[in-house]
């Protein structure tokens, strides 16, 4: 085993995959940087989109959200009232707060219980845009930051989701700093469209092997 000092060690302690976490601001490339990993072999968890379909699947925290929000909170279909719980969180701010006390560790806990089925692999990821706003560093033995310059950000989220210039600043004024997340990220990866993120990721990826001894 090489460079075990390094690691916070909670996954190697348990013989279990590296737990690794990616994060970045929107339109960084978090996604993009993934799917690479993947490719690898490495199993990829997709905080977001979990907690989209957990919102909708799972009997407890639905029962949850309709306590908070009524049982307009869903459509007949069985699919979130988004605007609903807007118009809501609108007016009354503290229920974004006990929104996000429900989802959040309720995906957390979905993510481990993931991370335990994980056979076989070096390490898993889990990718999460809010990794270091909700305080989840923890969790994770390495943390990886993808890093984009804020304008190539702005440009890329406005290509992709069709939203206006404001409205995509607005996203990013309520997530952490950049250079407070370079800080504490363990890896920074930089998608700025000059320096390759495929050799980036092939390089972390031989790095993180080698540190578990897996070379
Ligand atoms: P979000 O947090 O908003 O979901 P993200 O960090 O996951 O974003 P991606 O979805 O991976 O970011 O990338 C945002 C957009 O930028 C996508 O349309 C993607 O195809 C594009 N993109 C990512 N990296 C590059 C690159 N190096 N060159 C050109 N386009 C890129």
């Amino acid at each position: 085993m090489k460079n075990m000092s390094k690691t916070n060690q909670i996954s190697s302690l348990e013989n279990l995959p590296l737990r690794v976490g990616i994060t970045g601001g929107i339109g960084s490339g978090k996604t993009t940087a993934c799917k690479l990993f993947e490719q690898l072999g490495i199993p990829v968890y997709y905080a977001d989109e979990r907690a989209k379909t957990l919102m909708v699947n799972d009997k407890g925290m639905v029962k949850k959200i309709k306590l908070l929000f009524g049982d307009e909170a869903y459509l007949p279909d069985g699919n979130l009232n988004r605007k609903h719980i807007a118009g809501l969180v609108f007016q009354h701010t503290d229920l974004l707060e006990k929104l996000n006390g429900i989802v959040h560790p309720a995906v957390l806990k979905d993510g481990e219980k993931w991370h335990r089925q994980q056979k076989g692999v070096p390490y898993t990821i889990k990718e999460s845009a809010i990794l270091f706003e909700i305080g989840s560093q923890g969790f994770y033995d390495k943390i990886v930051m993808i890093y984009a310059p804020k304008v190539i950000r702005l440009e890329r989220a406005m290509l992709r989701d069709g939203l206006s210039k404001e409205a995509v600043e607005a996203r990013m004024a309520k997530q952490m700093d950049d250079e407070k997340k370079k800080l504490i990220a363990d890896f920074v990866l930089v998608n700025d469209g000059k320096k390759g993120l495929e050799q980036q990721v092939l390089a972390l990826h031989e790095q993180l092997l080698g540190m578990y001894g897996f070379e």
